[in-house]
């Protein structure tokens, strides 16, 4: 269950799919954008996936690997460590 506190980046991700479809709720819908405000690492991770979805028409969490999943949540981490130190 969701809490009343921010979205991890890991939430973030697995809702990706939701969001991009449209379906969220309002209430949730709010709480993934501010998310997003805040983390260039999921906006990043946003942007790409987009990208992603535009060239391969559909995709949903559930069809990425693991090990690809994974690989990209360390990405976007680097990518905050990177904007820490800048
Ligand atoms: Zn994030």
């Amino acid at each position: 269950m969701f809490r009343r506190r921010r979205l991890t980046c890991q939430q973030v991700v697995e809702l990706v799919t939701e969001y991009l479809d449209e379906v969220m709720e309002p209430q949730r819908r709010a709480r993934f954008e501010a998310h997003l405000d805040g983390c260039d690492g999921c906006t990043a991770y946003l942007a790409q996936f987009r990208t992603t979805v535009a060239v391969v028409g559909h995709l949903d969490v559930g069809d990425v690997p693991a090990p690809v999943m994974s690989e990209l949540l360390s990405a976007f981490r680097n990518w905050t460590d990177d904007r820490d130190g800048a």
